[in-house]
């Protein structure tokens, strides 16, 4: 089924062994002076590990001021350099080969971070972020390449294979190249030859000073989605250029901060988003075409190799989720592949708050000396209590300690409420994650006891070493008069399909569970409106998983009523007040309850001080994101 991933390429001079490439991905794990930790050459080293192809490191400021966040890597000065050096011996040590991304954030940053004010092409605020952007002179401009072009030589110093120059994303060089940002009336603006003069003589300079033979990358937004943006048209001339100034590769990204949801691109975004806009690009260089854009199976990958849209593929978020996908691709076990599920909640998601990355799926993404598996000094018999998520990963990693582990789950499948996530539209990849932990707890030999709800005279019984209490969390069911009418269902009843609606629905309830229930059933021609006390639907939710879920809802023809409470049900009616008036709503065949969940943990309370040793995760200890409790659920299997 694969073999064109596997087929080796050159970029320049550079011979990698097969065409599947970790892209950037800012990981805000290095020390605010720039240098690289112990924490992120480990990261990297895992995926070397892996068996990828390149693995081109996150942004790296080329100059202090130009940096967009606070534990960024950094290559503006020579202090940086033996950091580096140790992080490249090491990915060579496993026949990995390197490159870093270079670049300056321009307008898209703040002071907050470099403690100056920003600077752009022009002094037009990005719609972003807070600060005006102070205008470049052309002094500071030739200021700017140079330091590109010693970036790049300190890199190559470093031990780097390659330096892959940011033009994309939004980020100066963007900025430049787009006529949305780009205003000057001087030889680097207006004309596309002029906004691609910046970008063209950076990469001169970085030729000058690295060689003739160092491959440069460039990584470009093909389409930036905005009004007055870049087009494809535009970016097949510049891709050109780039060419002609001495590019060895081109990485064809989407998106600007803007249209920060192109650049995440979560679930709700299709397969290989991104590749036809490649094949463009592809069609007039002769230099090697890297397409990009949640392509999160190498059987993806390989079909657009085949397909001829690009050379190489990069796969960012399935590296963190798997750094050994190359490995275990290349030796058929395509089913023990850990897949991304597009949550964004560990990766982007984070680092959108400021925080470093991590991964849903894989808990030991960043973590991988902290969460190393090492095997136990004394074997255990282990119980856990509850089938979900955390429960199996629990049981997961206490298996592979040696314990002996039995899962005990009172439904008669594995999986949790986690089954009930993944019907929505768009979220059917969650059960990936289900398939991989229950053939992981398989491959384990883990004991699983289904259809049997752990209790005291089992734990009386058995007399197991340690317990950890997984038992997840059950609906809320609001003290509202009418509740108890049989037209009125739970959205986890519904979304389980023990509980049919009718045509006309009111979900009561607008936070993610509600929502996504709402879209569901509007997706399945339902006429649906959503209740919500607060003043938005979905509030606490991932921007980017936000936008597509209001889009489908607003697509779907969901009616959304915010800063409302729900009075009281009836037969075919339901009653509210907003705005101090009360309203009613008719014809109602079904009302949806979907106001939150409290922990389901009674287990907890009756085993403390009958077990030496008891744990509680997840939702059992409070209802939260799925991805503490996969982080919980690691750490109790590490913990017993
Ligand atoms: Fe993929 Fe979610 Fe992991 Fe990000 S956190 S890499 S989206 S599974």
């Amino acid at each position: 089924m694969l073999k064109k991933v596997f087929e080796p390429i050159k970029i320049g001079n550079l011979q990698l062994k097969n065409r599947l490439v970790v892209p950037p991905m800012v990981t805000n794990y290095c020390n605010t002076d720039g240098t690289v930790t112990e924490r992120y050459i480990a990261y990297h080293e895992a995926r070397a590990k892996g068996g990828w192809g390149l693995i081109i490191t996150e942004a790296t400021a080329v100059d202090e001021r130009g940096k967009g966040f606070h534990n960024m890597a950094g290559l503006w000065s020579d202090d940086q350099m033996e950091s580096h050096s140790r992080l490249t011996e090491r990915v060579h040590q496993h026949g990995g080969k390197i490159a870093v991304q270079l670049y300056h954030a321009g307008r898209q940053t703040g002071s907050h971070i470099t403690g100056v004010q920003p600077v752009a092409p022009s002094p037009i605020k990005d719609p972003t972020m807070d600060e005006t952007p102070r205008e470049l002179t052309k002094e500071e401009i030739k200021e700017i390449i140079e330091k590109f072009g010693d970036a790049a030589l300190r890199a190559k110093k470093a031990g780097y294979d390659a330096v892959e120059i940011h033009g994309g994303h939004g980020y100066l060089i963007n900025q430049f190249l787009s006529p949305f940002s780009n205003k000057r009336t001087d030889e680097y603006g207006g004309t596309l030859m002029n906004r691609a003069r910046f970008a063209v003589e950076i990469i001169e300079n970085v030729r000058k000073k690295v060689g003739k033979h160092f491959p440069i990358l460039f990584r470009i937004s093909t389409v930036e989605f905005v009004e007055g943006g870049l087009t494809i048209e535009d970016t097949k001339v510049i891709a050109r250029m780039l060419e002609q100034a001495g590019a060895d590769a081109i990485h064809c990204s989407t998106g600007v901060y803007k249209t920060m949801m192109y650049v995440i691109q979560p679930a709700a975004v299709p397969h290989g988003f991104s590749v036809s806009f490649a094949a463009e690009i592809k069609k007039v260089v002769s230099i090697p075409v890297i397409a990009v854009g949640r392509i999160n199976d190498p059987l993806i990958a390989e079909s657009v190799l085949l397909s001829d849209k690009a050379d190489l593929i990069s796969m960012g978020r399935a590296a963190l989720a798997d750094p050994e996908l190359p490995n275990k691709a290349k030796e058929g076990k395509l089913d023990e592949i850990l897949p991304c599920i597009g949550c964004v909640q560990g990766c982007i998601g984070r680092l959108l708050k400021g925080l470093d990355i991590c991964c849903l799926v894989n808990p030991s993404t960043g973590k991988e000396k902290e969460f190393a598996v090492e095997p136990a000094k004394e074997k255990k018999k282990v119980f856990v209590a509850g089938g979900g998520i955390a429960g199996m990963q629990s049981a997961i990693i206490a298996a592979k300690r040696g314990h002996e582990v039995h899962l005990y789950e009172k439904g008669d499948k594995l999986g949790g409420q986690w089954l009930l996530a993944a019907v929505p539209p768009s979220k059917t990849e969650l059960n990936t994650l289900t398939i991989w932990l229950k053939a992981q707890l398989d491959k384990l030999g883990v004991h699983v006891h289904l259809k049997t709800e752990l209790n005291e005279n089992i734990i009386e019984n058995e007399n197991p070493d340690a317990v950890i209490i997984a038992t997840g969390a059950k609906p809320f069911v609001p003290n509202i008069p009418g509740v108890n009418l049989p037209e009125v269902v739970l959205a986890q009843d519904v979304l389980a399909g023990k509980k049919d609606v009718g045509q006309s629905v009111v979900v009561v309830g607008g936070g993610l569970v509600g929502a996504e229930t709402a879209a569901h059933l509007a997706n399945h021609g339902k006429k649906v409106v959503i209740i919500e006390m607060q003043k938005e639907i979905v509030k606490d939710g991932e921007p980017a998983v936000k936008y597509f879920l209001l889009k489908d809802l607003q697509e779907h023809n969901v009616e959304i009523i915010t800063s409302a409470t729900v009075k009281e049900i009836k037969q075919g009616s339901i009653t509210f007040e907003k705005d101090h008036v009360m309203k009613e709503i008719r014809d109602v065949d079904n009302v949806v309850i979907a106001v939150g969940s409290k922990p389901e943990n009674t287990l907890a309370d009756k085993l403390q001080g009958k077990v030496e040793k008891l744990i509680t995760v997840g939702d059992a200890l409070k209802v939260r994101k799925a991805i503490e409790a996969m982080e919980e659920g690691y750490r109790a299997g590490l913990a017993v």
